[in-house]
């Protein structure tokens, strides 16, 4: 796992139905609020609005 410690993993759900399709990491000292991406959602089979989950 090349992760560092400041790094933190996190899930992105889709906005429309809350399938939870991706992970990332973020650094917490360079990312403020939460994070937004366009991706492809297999359930929607759409591209949609993922947000960071807990
Ligand atoms: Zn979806």
């Amino acid at each position: 796992m090349g992760a560092k410690k400041k790094d933190k993993i996190i899930t992105m759900a889709c906005t429309e139905c809350q399938e939870r399709n991706y992970t990332t990491t973020k650094n917490k000292k360079n990312t403020t609020g939460r994070l937004e991406l366009k991706k492809y959602c297999s359930r929607c089979n759409l591209h949609q609005t993922h947000r960071e989950t807990k």
